[in-house]
């Protein structure tokens, strides 16, 4: 079983300093979860609560046990009254040394009796741990086979690799060694933001058109070894015009998006390992797929499917770009042309519903089951409808993607302050810039990403 911990932006940071402030003694702290199963081998756990015991340490040893009964006991009716959590998370500090903290048989001892407590209580409520060194971590998730519990590895994931701890002190990474390619990229960036991108990182791109197939190609030159490809159309004549990696032979045969672009990738670089997924957002196995990322591209060209992918993400705690681009032609002439790139993180306040990215009526358009109904938006003019072709440049593509590529490799370098909402312009002049007033400007209370104003 794979395990993996997830944290809010920021959260595991706090947590640490909140816990290791007082280096001569062991602290603890019980986190509220929601336990996910993504597949028979993995699951995941979102962190939503992280509550601190703060009062009497005197008796450091035994602490773990009294401690335990107690705060646990509130901390677990706490839980059995809400609905959004289901997990307990014990944290405690061994604050003593640094490197790779081990479990001790009073922790394991303490923690098994919990799990089968738990179990004899008939409990849903599923138990892991985590103990923090200095600058290291050992988590597990506590499973029972009906006879015995037994504790299982987990892994903690953060919003940022930045963020996140070394799980051990030789690491886990291996060395790359086929550097070479990637030899100019480290003059440019430094060897430890190549290794944190080519290691461990998954980055997931829904929707392979203009801008999607860009975005691929920029990740597979950047040195992302993991990349999955997620988009159900075929390669028409009209996509052309910027559809990276695709030839006028794949229009031809009306090849599939996802394949061709992976090909593409394959060809560039033939170590890195590219899926492609020909399927819906709404697949089943999509789901597993996105859940399993590190970073989500969401450049998809209709709102049902933001909405989708935006859902799961804030579900499985999936940090996202989206990327989009419009032209607006007005009696035959070019009037506006923009786009657009967004940061999302889990834990930031935002997302493209409260931050009004979202077009309503274009959702209900795309979602409504009655096609008569769609055929009167259309023609009172509350929409243009599916059969309409936006216009589409791959200059403008091109630039929209760089940004937007430039966003996820500032998480890595941190190099630049965050820009949640980018805009590029090609009207006057071309003009890039930060959209502070659509952060502040956000509705108030949002259902998707639970933000709040001020
Ligand atoms: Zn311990
Ligand atoms: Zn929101």
């Amino acid at each position: 079983m794979k395990t993996l911990i997830k944290f809010e932006n920021q959260k595991l940071n706090e947590l640490r300093s909140k816990m290791l402030k007082d280096l001569d003694r062991e602290h603890y702290a019980i986190l509220y979860g929601k336990f996910h199963r993504v597949s028979d081998d993995t699951c995941i756990i979102t962190i939503k609560d992280q509550k601190y015991y703060e009062k009497g340490y005197d008796v450091q040893t035994i602490a773990s046990i009294h401690i335990g009964s107690e705060f646990r006991a509130q901390c677990l009716s706490e839980i059995d009254q809400r609905i959004d959590v289901d997990t307990i998370v014990d944290v405690h500090t061994h604050p003593f040394g640094k490197g790779k903290p081990f479990f001790s048989g009073v922790d394991t001892d303490d923690e098994k009796t919990m799990k089968e407590y738990l179990v004899s209580k008939g409990d849903t409520i599923h138990y892991a741990s985590i103990v923090l060194s200095q600058d290291m971590y050992n988590a597990r998730l506590w499973e029972h086979d009906g006879k015995r519990a037994f504790p299982e590895k987990a892994i903690i994931k953060t919003q940022k690799v930045s963020e996140s701890m070394p799980e051990t002190a030789s690491g886990s990474r291996n060395e790359p060694t086929r550097f070479e390619m990637f030899d100019r990229s480290i003059l440019a960036l430094g060897i430890d933001t190549i290794k944190a991108m080519m290691n461990d990182q998954v980055v997931t791109v829904v929707g392979v058109g203009g801008v999607g197939s860009i975005i691929a190609e920029n990740l597979i030159h950047m040195g992302f070894q993991t990349i999955n490809l997620v988009d159900f159309d075929i390669v028409e004549k009209s996509n052309l015009n910027r559809l990276v990696g695709a030839t006028y032979e794949d229009a031809e045969n009306g090849s599939k998006k996802v394949d061709v672009i992976a090909a593409h990738l394959k060809a560039i670089n033939p170590f890195a390992t590219v899926s492609a997924y020909c399927r819906s957002v709404f697949d089943s196995d999509v789901e597993k797929v996105l859940a399993l990322s590190d970073w989500i591209f969401l450049t998809t060209d209709n709102y049902s499917s933001c909405v989708r992918v935006q859902e799961l993400a804030f579900k499985y705690y999936v940090p996202f770009i989206s990327a989009a681009t419009n032209i607006l032609v007005e009696e035959g002439s070019i009037a506006d042309v923009r786009g657009e790139v967004i940061l999302v993180r889990i834990g930031d306040g935002h997302c493209l519903n409260c931050l009004g990215k979202i077009d309503k009526k274009e959702l209900i358009y795309e979602t409504h089951p009655d096609p008569e109904i769609r055929a009167a938006m259309v023609q009172k003019g509350y929409v243009k409808g599916h059969d309409v072709k936006d216009p589409a440049v791959k200059t403008l593509n091109a630039m929209v993607a760089t940004i937007a590529t430039d966003v996820l490799i500032n998480q890595y370098t941190e190099r630049q302050k965050d820009q949640f909402v980018i805009i590029y312009e090609n009207n006057e002049a071309q003009t890039i810039y930060e959209d502070e007033d659509c952060i502040k400007k956000r509705e108030s209370e949002c259902h998707v990403c639970g933000g709040k104003n001020g």
